[in-house]
């Protein structure tokens, strides 16, 4: 009989271990919660460094895990160790004994309204960056006026890097978010000035750095180093945004049309609560603990329970898909008794 693995989650981790463990020959069953695959990706539109279309690598990735037994809607009830495998029990009811389980349970966008001084859904005009990637999927805010768009702001790290929000993790995607972001609105309203107020910029990844080069040069997009003080609305509706620019060393106020708060990545409430039903352990961050984060990011401290994806932390997709292999080929190792 077929190996049983069953993978909590079906985002791009989830859709994309499914996928390489048919190919290997196993019996993938996907558990999702919501009432669609493909997690957060599916509400995004252009994906960094490429612009690849989500649309495309999502058709591909549910194409190629279209074998696995997939439960849409449902949760996991409970979970129980039995002497080597494990007792999962489905919402729906149904039972499944396996020896192997992946989480790939993902993260949760920070709730930008915990962070009242920038005014998410207080003021109209402000909105997030996924808010944004809905609107480029869709065109359908009411909050996103089309034909007024002469200045548009982007505050960078909210949620993240800030102690109180109580996470001082950085989120890794946000910066090269926001300057994709901008160069698309720009490319949209080329009229428009477009400021960026960050605190540090991260683009540690492949050629993330030519999306700033290019952002500065070809769009001429202002980056503004330094905190946003207040956020406030005058009575046009407009947004008004004053900052300390600390390295011009002068306070700036802009009056905008439109505010993108870049929410960070924070951990799924629901990876947590899967993981207390086996006292997985939580790490620092807040995301699930790994063995260790340099050689077995991977794996659980429990056997046959294993992590990919955004559940351990802040990924990009590229990473996520790699993870999403290099779980599968571990699980494979483990059951032909190899590793
Ligand atoms: C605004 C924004 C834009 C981004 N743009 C890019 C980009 O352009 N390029 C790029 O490389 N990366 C981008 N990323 C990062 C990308 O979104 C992540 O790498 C990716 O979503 C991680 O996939 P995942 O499958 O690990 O998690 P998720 O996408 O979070 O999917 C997790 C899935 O698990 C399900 N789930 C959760 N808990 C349970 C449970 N208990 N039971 C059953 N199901 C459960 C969820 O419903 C979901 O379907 C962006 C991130 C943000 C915040
Ligand atoms: S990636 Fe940039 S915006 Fe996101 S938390 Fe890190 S420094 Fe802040």
């Amino acid at each position: 009989m077929k190996e049983i693995i069953v993978i909590i989650g079906g985002g791009i981790a989830g859709l994309e271990a499914a996928s390489q463990l048919l190919k290997l020959g196993y019996s993938p069953i996907i558990v999702e919660k919501s009432d669609h695959l493909g997690g957060h990706v599916s509400r995004w539109n252009k994906l960094f460094p490429d612009m690849t279309p989500a649309q495309d690598l999502l058709s591909e990735l549910i194409m190629s895990s279209k074998d696995a037994n997939i439960f849409l809607n449902t949760a996991i009830s409970s979970m129980n160790r039995l002497k080597d495998s494990y007792n999962i029990m489905l919402s729906n009811g149904i039972s499944i004994i396996t020896k192997y389980i992946l989480i790939t349970t993902g993260f949760r966008l920070f709730d930008a309204s915990k962070k009242e001084e920038y005014g998410y859904g207080v003021y109209d005009q402000v909105i997030t960056n996924a808010d944004l990637e809905h609107w480029f999927n869709n065109g359908n805010d009411g909050r996103i006026d089309n034909s007024q768009m002469n200045a548009i702001g982007f505050v960078h790290c909210v949620g993240s890097r800030d102690e109180k929000a109580r996470n001082t993790q950085c989120s890794k995607v946000c910066c090269i978010t926001a300057i994709k972001q901008a160069i698309e609105l720009k490319e949209r309203f080329p009229d428009a000035q477009i400021y960026c107020f960050y605190m540090d910029l991260r683009l540690f990844g492949k050629k993330f750095e030519d999306f700033y080069i290019k952002a500065q040069k070809d769009f001429g997009i202002h980056f503004i180093r330094g905190r946003v003080s207040e956020v406030s609305e005058n009575i046009e509706g407009k947004v008004i945004v004053k900052a300390e620019d600390t390295l011009a060393g002068k306070p700036i106020k802009v009056t905008l049309d439109l505010l993108v708060l870049m929410s960070g990545m924070v951990c799924n409430p629901d990876s947590t609560r899967t993981a207390g039903m086996m006292a997985l352990p939580i790490d620092s961050d807040g995301f699930l603990k790994s063995s260790d984060n340099v050689f077995h990011i991977t794996s659980s401290p429990k056997q046959g329970i294993y992590y990919a994806g955004a559940c351990t932390g802040p990924k990009t997709v590229p990473e996520t898909l790699a993870e999403a292999r290099s779980a599968v080929l571990e699980i494979h190792s483990h059951i032909i008794g190899k590793e």
